[in-house]
């Protein structure tokens, strides 16, 4: 059967067009051309890795109709994804995907065919490191300096130095799975006939599940025992599996009397893990622990601009302030945001700019949005201080007023789409930098002052009641 693939894809666009909105398909849609059918294969080009993750994680249902609905229910779409677009010398580089897996890796075990134990050779081994992940590209900030030299003494000297293990811990996206990443990819390019392995605790589980289940334990250990460097990360996963803890624990004495490098992340500190047993626990304090913090504001405008420079992308410093305060979940969000806005910036031609940063930001992340207004703020903060409203707004810088002044800020920032600048000028016109300032204080003052910390939750209760 002979049908032009583009009629085919064209068929496919008529389906789309009706499951989502115009500016949808246009956005998303449009972009795509189709390169071939090869039986009940379509194959689509998308323009970039984040394109195709979006089409990924929102539009899988609406592909599969279209294509079942031209090609029948064995049809399939398979994506062709420019990761670099080349130039006169090179031609662009894609990879291919099928439609709708890339959400099905996280499905548990049944994925893994039979483990199976395989010499290691330190050139051709599937490190499963990230090239993008280095030093040279890691923020360091008061929030991460002895986590960052510390992986830097051992990235230098593997094994020999004391902090074996290293065990890094920190909440959600304060940097240890890149900074872990960093040491391996360090080692891996000057050290080469070390083995480098990283592996997060889903591969190690389920691979060890499946050993089990094949009676390949004792290839399952000797697998792991040729790694030079062995990176674990977010060991917190193995609380309460305790066949796993004990291979983990065995695999661990062996490597660390061999002098090879144990590397380990976690959400917590080694003391507060649940669900380990004690002697692996203790095994985890032999080296050196330390802690990732979330990122100041200064950090994080550095990873803002670093990682916009890599990207070739001008923005300016107006929005990445902006930025660096709004995005205040964790910085893998910023990274959604960031990609987003490279995305509308580099597809649609448009500078980013304030309005354009806020619009990505509505879209990504769906935090508290809200129409409380900031006279609402102020009056609130006040009648919860007991303060004058006037003073609250005007320039008295008595600490009585100072401070409840400094949280009604807080509050603008956070319930309201105000820029810095314009904070400040709804509180006597002070500049954006004071609203930088106040908004410090008040994160500082929560952090070692637990009564302020309470009064501030109580009055965002109040506010968030408003806003809901
Ligand atoms: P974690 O493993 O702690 O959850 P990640 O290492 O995945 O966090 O970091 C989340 C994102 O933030 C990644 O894109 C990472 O590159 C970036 N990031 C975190 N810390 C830094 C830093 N200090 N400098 C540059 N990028 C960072
Ligand atoms: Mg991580």
């Amino acid at each position: 059967m002979e049908v032009a693939f583009d009629t085919i894809w064209n068929d496919c666009l008529d389906v789309i067009k009706d499951s989502v909105g115009e500016e949808n398909y246009n956005t998303w849609f449009k972009p795509i051309k189709p390169l071939r059918v090869d039986g009940d294969i379509l194959t689509i080009e998308v323009p970039s890795q984040f394109f195709y993750e979006w089409l990924e994680d929102n539009y899988v249902p609406v592909l599969k109709k279209a294509v079942h609905t031209v090609l029948g229910p064995t049809g399939r779409l398979e994506y062709s994804v420019i990761v670099d677009s080349g130039n006169s010398k090179n031609p662009p580089v894609t990879v291919n995907y099928p439609n709708g897996a890339r959400h099905q890796s996280n499905n548990g075990v049944s994925e893994y065919s039979p483990f199976t134990f395989k010499a290691l050779n330190p050139q051709t081994v599937n490190t499963k490191l990230n090239p993008n992940y280095s030093f040279d590209n890691f923020i360091e900030g008061d929030c991460n300096r002895l986590a960052r030299s510390a992986g830097l003494a051992v990235a230098k000297k593997p094994g020999i130095t004391s902090f074996n293990p290293l065990m890094l811990y920190g909440g959600v996206g304060v940097g240890k799975t890149h900074l872990v990443q960093a040491v391996g990819n360090e080692i891996r390019n000057n050290m080469p006939n070390k083995i480098v392995l990283y592996v997060d605790q889903s591969d190690f589980t389920n691979q060890f599940l499946n050993a089990v289940q094949n009676n390949k334990i004792q290839d399952f250990q000797n697998y792991y025992l040729q790694v030079d460097l062995l990176i674990l990360d977010d060991v917190q996963f193995l609380a309460g599996r305790e066949k796993t803890q004990e291979m983990f624990f065995h695999i661990f004495n062996q490597l660390h009397q061999s002098g090879k490098q144990i590397i380990m992340t976690s959400d917590c500190p080694p003391r507060d893990l649940k669900g380990f047993q004690e002697r692996l626990l203790s095994r985890f304090k032999w080296g050196l622990t330390a802690d990732l913090q979330e990122p100041d504001f200064e950090t994080k405008l550095a990873i803002i601009h670093r990682k916009m420079q890599a990207d070739g992308i001008l923005i300016p410093t107006e929005v990445a302030e902006y930025l660096a305060y709004s995005v205040d979940t964790n910085l893998r969000d910023m990274e959604g945001v960031l990609n987003s806005l490279i995305f509308h910036a580099t597809l649609f031609k448009k500078d980013i700019d304030l309005d354009l940063a806020k619009e990505v930001l509505k879209n990504i992340i769906k935090e508290i949005q809200s129409d409380v207004s900031v006279d609402f703020i102020q009056k609130t903060v006040s009648e919860y201080f007991k303060v004058d409203l006037e003073s609250i707004k005007g320039k008295i810088k008595k600490r009585e007023i100072v401070i409840p002044r400094q949280v009604a800020m807080y509050f603008c920032k956070r319930y309201t789409q105000l820029t810095l600048a314009l904070i400040g000028e709804n509180f006597g016109g002070r500049d954006h930098s004071t609203v930088i300032h106040a908004l410090e204080s008040v994160e500082d003052m929560m952090k070692t002052d637990a009564n302020f910390k309470n009064s501030v939750e109580e009055l965002g209760k109040k506010l968030k009641l408003r806003v809901n």
